[in-house]
């Protein structure tokens, strides 16, 4: 079976093909990063008009370097929600024109389920499983099953307030660093000290807080700056580092242990991080699997691959043909 995914929630347009759930023919990505950097950020008119410019050529690729047509494509999944409205609607009725234009299914995915499939691209994962998804809008951690042959995904918590990529982009910008800030603290954290030593966060149950964290660096690095102290960008990276590794890391294990796991997948933007990639090392009785980098950041090989699992769940009906589907910005707004 093969679907052809498109994904464009935020600043990456990209195109994959997917053999079977697991097999990646083709993943193209075209990322805008270089254009929101002057900004700090993405902003969200600009992201909308690079989509409309990009998803034709990155489509016309990815068919090119699966070296297939549309006659051979069995499904169309995109990713509806959430992300920028702007942005998700150009992949949407994109996706919509080739599906009625060639008579071919179409199915919307959640961006996140597409994150947490990720860590099922091109491995056998052993399940039950623990989930960790640490994106740019997200933290969350779920439970992952069997039952009567179908996959489950238990959302068991989430973050309170701030998720880990944000809480990494908003202090590289404190600290004058380009965006995305996340892979430049995790590699200026390598030459650092943790000289903050910043207090977990009594947070119950699996849910997560990070907002703490971010107010204490900020007045740190504020009051330091008032006083006209040079503050060492890598010690600050660094001590940022350890208080989200080791948030994360707590509530990881308790999952881990209750739930009695085979497995802890590590998916999303932030666990491109070697910071985390190292701690996370620790667990040595289960498998613990991180994606390729590529599969890493936004990417629509995840999003072919959370298709996937949806049919064979029958998550889906896929004789439906889905063309009322709308995109949704927020999970508020479902
Ligand atoms: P969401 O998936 O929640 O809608 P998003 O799609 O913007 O948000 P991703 O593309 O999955 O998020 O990830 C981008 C985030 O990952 C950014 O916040 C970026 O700083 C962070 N990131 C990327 N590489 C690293 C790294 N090496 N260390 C820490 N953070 C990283
Ligand atoms: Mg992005
Ligand atoms: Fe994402």
């Amino acid at each position: 079976m093969k679907i052809l995914a498109i994904e464009s929630s935020c600043d990456e347009t990209s195109v994959a093909v997917i053999e079977d759930g697991k097999k990646v023919l083709s993943n193209i990505i075209s990322t805008q990063i270089d254009i929101h950097k002057e900004f700090g950020g993405v902003v969200p008119e600009i992201a909308s008009r690079h989509h409309i410019e990009n998803i034709l050529p990155v489509f016309t690729q990815a068919l090119k370097k699966a070296d297939i047509t549309l006659k051979d494509i069995d499904y169309i999944a995109v990713t509806n929600t959430p992300g920028l409205i702007g942005s998700l609607l150009v992949g949407l009725m994109f996706a919509k024109s080739v599906s009625f234009a060639n008579n071919i299914p179409l199915i919307p995915i959640n961006h996140i389920n597409g994150h947490i499939f990720s860590s099922f691209i091109e491995s056998d994962v052993k399940l039950p499983a623990i989930s960790l998804v640490v994106s740019g809008g997200h933290t969350n951690l779920y439970y992952i099953y069997e039952k009567d042959e179908k996959i489950v995904t238990e959302l068991l918590g989430e973050t309170l307030d701030d998720a880990v990529g944000e809480t990494y982009d908003k202090i590289a910008r404190i600290l004058g660093l380009p965006y995305p800030g996340g892979p430049q603290i995790d590699r200026l954290s390598v030459d650092g000290k943790d000289i903050l030593k910043i207090k977990k966060p009594k947070v119950d149950g699996y849910n997560f807080s990070f907002s703490g964290v971010k107010t204490f660096i900020t007045n740190y690095v504020n009051h330091e700056r008032m006083k006209k102290n040079e503050i060492s960008k890598e010690d600050i990276s660094k001590s940022l580092q350890e208080a989200i590794v080791n948030i994360l890391y707590d509530k990881v294990e308790k999952a881990v242990k209750e739930k009695n796991v085979k497995t802890l997948l590590v998916a999303g933007g932030v666990s491109a991080n070697k910071g985390l990639r190292k701690k996370f090392e620790n667990f040595s009785d289960i498998e613990v699997h991180f994606p390729k980098m590529e599969y890493c950041t936004d990417n629509a090989a995840m999003i072919g691959v959370a298709a996937y699992y949806e049919l064979k769940n029958k998550k889906i009906d896929d004789k439906k043909n889905n063309y009322d589907v709308d995109a949704i910005s927020t999970k508020e707004e479902k």
